[in-house]
């Protein structure tokens, strides 16, 4: 997830070929000036040394700033030992910011948004995220991976978004029930599930599910969603592109990527 902003741009998790996706999104790898790593474990972190490594490459410069919890940017700094980054000629500068493992601990702050985190419940220390934009007091927050826990509520409190995983019920993770019940308790405004068992491992339909406990709009992410937060109209107009949202008085229809 990249939250692109005029003068920031923050990485959200690094995985796959980075420099690759970033190009088809029609972002400029070479903006990037944070990436905030949520937690270590390979589906949200094992893309960074090749992303390090490839804006090393193509002649970056500038810093960077790499964010996350004590126990995830050890790892982080553990990872890139074994490539022996240190080695790597005139590699540009880059600073961590270890966050304390504590709720609602701010981030980052720029001009458009600024960024909370908070520890949420999983296998190991991992937090969930609050976007605050300040032109029009919209909000998005993002659970990351976690059981359903009341950090999660507090972080998607009011919030015009929330994009929760959905990932099944079992230790660490949430169905889609379970996350209409963080939505509804939330009081969101919208619910977007992902990190969703998907193609021949999909089980059930989380909308349907996630409905049983929700009744906002619900859509599913797909790969290069654009949420336009740049907006001055109320946050009703949020994901107006889509008409993959389900609500009560719409069916669900196929989603249009932009
Ligand atoms: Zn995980």
């Amino acid at each position: 997830m990249a939250i692109a902003g005029e003068n920031r741009l923050v990485l959200v998790d690094s995985v796959g070929n980075p420099l690759l996706r970033l190009n088809q999104a029609g972002l400029d790898v070479n903006q990037i000036s944070d990436i905030i790593v949520t937690h270590f474990h390979p589906d949200h972190v094992s893309g960074l040394p090749l992303l390090l490594m490839d804006l090393w490459l193509i002649g970056r410069a500038t810093p960077l700033n790499i964010h996350g919890l004590h126990y995830t940017i050890d790892r982080v700094e553990s990872m890139m030992a074994l490539y022996n980054w240190s080695d790597w000629p005139q590699f540009f500068p880059v600073t961590f910011a270890r966050l304390p493992e504590a709720e609602m601990v701010q981030v980052l702050d720029s001009s458009e948004f600024r960024i909370l985190a908070s520890p949420v419940k999983h296998m190991i220390p991992n937090i969930g995220l609050r976007i605050e934009f300040k032109k029009n007091n919209m909000v998005m927050a993002y659970s990351c991976d976690t059981e359903p826990c009341a950090e999660v509520i507090r972080l998607a409190n009011g919030a015009d978004l929330l994009i929760h995983e959905a990932s099944g019920e079992s230790v660490g993770h949430s169905s889609a029930q379970q996350a209409g019940q963080v939505a509804t308790r939330a009081e969101a405004g919208r619910l977007c599930l992902i990190h969703y068992p998907s193609g021949r491992y999909a089980t059930g339909d989380p909308l349907v599910e996630a409905r049983q406990s929700y009744q906002g709009d619900i859509l599913l992410a797909k790969d290069f969603m654009i949420f336009d937060f740049n907006l001055n109209a109320a946050a009703a107009d949020l994901g107006r592109e889509f008409s993959g949202w389900i609500s009560n008085n719409r069916p669900s229809g196929n989603l249009q990527e932009p």
